[in-house]
């Protein structure tokens, strides 16, 4: 068994050793003009100060007021998670925490939890990068993290509906593994998906693999089934249906507020067997727009669709002459894919765009995927060197992008000016939609030591503000949480969050469930 780390991304043996800092600081350096970059030393689990728990473990369930348990239920891995978790500050320790073995266990601890006033944090791998999963310590008596880890098999699979039926608690790669034993895959990849679990994936609305077409988790769910402090609404497996406001609506994105999801129903498919993808730049960002926008509008339907800025395809070490970079890949189980690619290109081309033909990677297996589930391990390292690195996304129309971009350019630099004295900012799309871009940005700076969080704050703010005046959504697909919940309110009418709340009252009547996520009770 590989250890997590306590306060940062992923597996602790994965975390760069001393060179390895040390590297990384040196790129640090460069990238951002400084003259020095220190290494900072890393916390350690003895040192945590932890407050008593408010509220004993039952007998008979599993559940644990164990220290270990409840430092490492803490927090998510939003960038002010590592900044508190590195700090020691563990003050926001869930009092329990539980780890059910069914479904059956999972019910008790609900009702248990209903009858003490304990409110309880639906925990699936703890990526949030929202504060999803923090406890809510003066919303309760006592509040409870409810990990489904033990709940990570694929139960069921129907396949000539091309259909499996998965528990919550399964990770990317747990989940992936079952199911390639039949050939078969999910192909639902977010960046955190060797952490992430397939709950958590439908609670926030996660966005995977594909650039195009089905790019929220949303569109691979058939069924649902979840546990409220009120009973279980299972929703019935059905390709679709026209049979009023949709059930799995109401469940995808809820976010742990009305209940926990256990299971689901989800659309899987073969393994894709053809694959092609081509590497396309641009001398202006514009003229990449205009190519990616006429993608997404053609009806092709890449599986990847991914614009890089200059800055972006540099720090990536993609280009480094200050072209913008337009990857475009396609993918099939069942088909040869030459003809669309073909008329990919050929739209690139018409926008200005200058590539050397497409590579077959049908051979190639999943090689990306590696240093695409490393990466984040950066994040962590660069917190332990002083240096902020976060990242905000959105999706507008494509009659927007062009304005909100430029606006967010000049007001996140000039926060990042005003608190580290400057910083980079890179943006990229990770999906596109006929009628608009996700844009995906990512900004660097010096931490303020002792200040990080106020700093984050400032360009947070900046940051979402901008996003609001331009029409933007406050997230594509991070989810609301309860970073992301006073620019949500200003997204959605009041109307619709009243009926939220309402529905919630039905479910959740004394508000335990996941207090201060997406709606006040
Ligand atoms: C490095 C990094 C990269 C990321 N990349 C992506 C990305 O590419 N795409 C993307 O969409 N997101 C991404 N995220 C955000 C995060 O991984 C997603 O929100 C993910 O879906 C969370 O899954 P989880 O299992 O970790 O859920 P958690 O973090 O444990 O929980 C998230 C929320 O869902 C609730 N929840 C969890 N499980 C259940 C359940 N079974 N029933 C009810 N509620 C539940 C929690 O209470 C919480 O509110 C990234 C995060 C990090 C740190």
């Amino acid at each position: 068994m590989r250890e997590k780390s306590f306060w940062g991304w992923g597996y602790q043996d994965a975390f760069p050793d001393d060179d390895g800092r040390r590297a990384l600081g040196e790129m640090a350096k460069l990238l951002l003009g400084l003259e020095s970059v220190e290494l900072l030393p890393l916390p350690r689990i003895d040192a945590i100060e932890l407050s008593e728990p408010r509220k004993r473990a039952p007998e008979g369930l599993p559940i644990t007021s164990e220290r270990t348990a409840r430092i490492s239920h803490t927090y998510g891995r939003a960038y002010g998670d590592l900044i508190r978790g590195f700090g020691g500050d563990f003050a926001n320790a869930p009092d329990l925490v539980a780890t059910p073995e069914s479904e059956d266990q999972v019910r008790q601890i609900l009702d248990w939890c209903d009858e003490s006033g304990v409110a309880v944090v639906p925990y699936g791998g703890g990526t949030s990068v929202v504060r999803g999963v923090e406890c809510p310590r003066d919303r309760a008596d006592a509040v409870l993290s409810l990990d489904l880890a033990k709940l990570d098999r694929v139960l069921e699979i129907d396949r000539t509906s091309r259909l499996a039926r998965i528990q919550a608690g399964a990770t990317g790669p747990e989940l992936e593994a079952a199911l390639a034993q039949e050939g078969l895959t999910l192909r639902c990849y977010p960046q955190s998906f060797e952490h992430s679990t397939l709950g958590g994936w439908i609670a926030t609305r996660a966005g995977g693999h594909f650039a195009t077409l089905y790019t929220h988790v949303d569109d691979l769910v058939a069924s649902t089934r979840t546990l409220t402090p009120r009973g279980t609404i299972e929703t019935r497996l059905l390709p679709a249906s026209g049979a009023g406001p949709s059930a799995d609506r109401l469940i995808l994105g809820s976010e742990g507020t009305l209940g926990v999801i256990t299971e689901a129903w989800m659309r899987v498919r073969p393994r894709p067997l053809y694959k092609l993808s081509a590497s396309v730049r641009f001398s202006e960002l514009s003229a990449a727009v205009r190519a990616a926008r006429e993608l997404a509008q053609s009806g092709l339907h890449p599986s990847n669709c991914r614009l890089l800025d200059p800055a972006e395809a540099a720090l990536n070490k993609v280009v480094e002459d200050g072209s913008s970079v337009l990857i475009v890949a396609f993918e099939s189980d069942d088909h040869p894919l030459e003809a669309w690619m073909s008329r990919a290109l050929e739209i690139c081309e018409g926008a200005g765009g200058k590539h050397r033909g497409a590579k077959d990677r049908s051979q190639e297996g999943e090689s990306w995927k590696a240093a695409f589930v490393q990466a984040p391990y950066l994040q962590t390292a660069l917190v332990s060197l002083g240096i902020l690195a976060d990242t905000f996304e959105t999706a507008c129309t494509w009659s927007r992008f062009e304005e909100l971009h430029a606006a967010l350019g000049e007001n996140v630099r000039r926060a990042l000016v005003e608190t580290g004295g400057g910083g980079t900012l890179t943006c990229r799309f990770t999906h596109v939609y006929p009628d608009g871009p996700a844009p995906y940005y990512t900004f660097v700076t010096k931490a303020e030591r002792g200040g990080e969080l106020a700093q984050w704050a400032a360009i947070k703010a900046a940051a979402a503000d901008t996003l609001m005046a331009h029409g933007a959504t406050i997230t594509h697909h991070h989810a609301v949480g309860r970073t992301h919940r006073p620019w949500y309110e200003q997204e959605v009418p009041a109307l619709y969050r009243e009926i939220l709340r309402s529905a919630k009252r039905v479910v959740d009547p004394q508000g335990l469930m996941n207090p201060g996520v997406l709606v006040e009770p």
